[in-house]
């Protein structure tokens, strides 16, 4: 018998992520199948990224056409996909012609970006705030907060100071005419779903301005739908951010990620100051325009809403979850106790894929495309999930 690939995970890749709950073979829509057969519904959706679900097949249809076309170039050459996607982004996000668009492969590299252009306005301060995540590489990982991320690279590089999420006063008080930009989350995700004022971002963006700094959104996880808006300042009064940063539910599972920027912040990068081999890459762009198109032709902004709307009610019904945050298809939902890590492994076992941000939070951030009928079975299933969970905790604790 051929040892399983969860066994020989670990003797051949390097051990970041702790051991791997499943090894799965293959998806469909928001569902997914492990090397049993076993199905489960995704409500992960690969951390807020297969927009799509799973094999979709405009986006099958897109990488395989672009890649049996034109698959690389290098960014010596210009190609249809690229500037294709650059112009969409730029027109959702309802901007005027200054704006222009920096093609990566990630999350964590579309902040890079960002970062490297905050340090071309002269300034070299940074604003971000607590409970942030923008990402593990050096830069990125100098504007998250969490110590267990930050404490084993120290000395990290740039001038960051951290202020309390959602405090105005906090901002107004750390942002000076020395601040480059004040980078912020519209929702922070890793954070478990934590959802500021209505009126806060509107607030960072006057206190940026005030001082000549350039308000930056890291949309890496609200942004392509997830919230309902194509990305989720759009559904405030009044925010026009400077810079976007972009990934996950950009590409629907293939990588890319995008640093979009307006007025002088979109010239403050020039010939040399940064690139990337794969940014750009076409097939990557036309996955994401095939995302974008989708999201169109399906309807998932009004999918996202309703689904979005009927997951906060069966959380908001379940005995066991004291509030539920979030908009759309990205929530929170805190429990009454610390055994939210229990309820992934009982629902798994009960054929769910759930996510647990701390120890009493629970995220989901499933595909776009996530039917009616999975949230029903979701929430059929929800109650015993949550009581085998909470018998488990009490046993691990006794
Ligand atoms: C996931 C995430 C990142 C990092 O993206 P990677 O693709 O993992 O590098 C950055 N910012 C936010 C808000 C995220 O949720």
């Amino acid at each position: 018998m051929s040892t399983s690939v969860q066994d020989r995970y670990a003797g051949a890749v390097m051990n970041t992520f702790g051991p791997p709950a499943l090894a799965l073979v293959r998806g469909r829509g928001a569902h997914v199948w492990d090397v049993d057969g076993k199905e489960y519904v995704d409500l992960l959706g690969g951390i807020a990224v297969n927009a799509l679900g799973h094999a979709h097949p405009a986006l099958v249809e897109a990488v395989t056409t672009q890649l049996a076309t034109l698959g690389h170039v290098s960014n010596f050459f210009a190609t249809e996909p690229q500037v294709a996607l650059a112009e969409r982004l730029v027109g959702l996000l309802g901007w005027d012609d200054s704006a222009r668009v920096f093609l990566s492969n990630s999350g964590a590299e579309a902040n890079e970006a960002a970062l490297k252009l905050t340090r071309r306005t002269g300034r070299t301060r940074v604003v971000a705030a607590q409970g942030s995540f923008h990402g593990r590489t050096m830069g990125a990982l100098s504007l998250t907060s969490k110590a267990a991320y930050r404490e084993p690279f120290a000395p990290l590089p740039g001038e960051v100071t951290f202020v309390a999420y959602d405090d105005v006063a906090a901002l107004e008080a750390a942002v000076d005419d020395t601040v480059a930009a004040v980078v912020l989350e519209p929702v922070q995700g890793e954070a478990g779903v934590v959802v500021p004022s209505p009126d806060y971002l509107a607030a960072a963006q006057r206190i940026a301005h005030d001082h000549g700094a350039l308000l930056w959104l890291d949309e890496v996880q609200t942004g392509i739908g997830r919230t309902g808006a194509w990305f989720a300042h759009q559904l405030l009064e009044g925010v026009t951010p400077d810079v976007v940063t972009l990934a996950k539910g950009l590409g629907g599972g293939i990588p890319i990620g995008a640093t979009v920027a307006r007025g002088d912040a979109a010239t403050l990068l020039q010939p040399g100051n940064h690139g990337t081999t794969f940014g750009g890459n076409p097939v990557a762009a036309a996955a994401a325009l095939a995302v974008l198109d989708t999201i169109v032709a399906e309807g998932l902004l009004e999918a996202t809403l309703a689904r979005g709307t009927q997951l906060e009610s069966i959380l908001r019904t379940q005995p066991g979850v004291v509030e539920v945050t979030g908009a759309g298809l990205m929530r929170g939902a805190e429990l009454d106790g610390p055994y939210a890590p229990h309820a992934v492994a009982a629902g798994r076992a009960a054929g769910f894929i759930l996510n647990a941000t701390g120890p009493s939070r629970l995220r989901f951030v499933p595909p776009l495309v996530v039917t009616s009928d999975d949230l029903d079975a979701l929430d059929a299933a929800l109650p015993a999930i949550l009581d085998t969970a909470r018998a488990a905790a009490q046993e691990a604790s006794s």
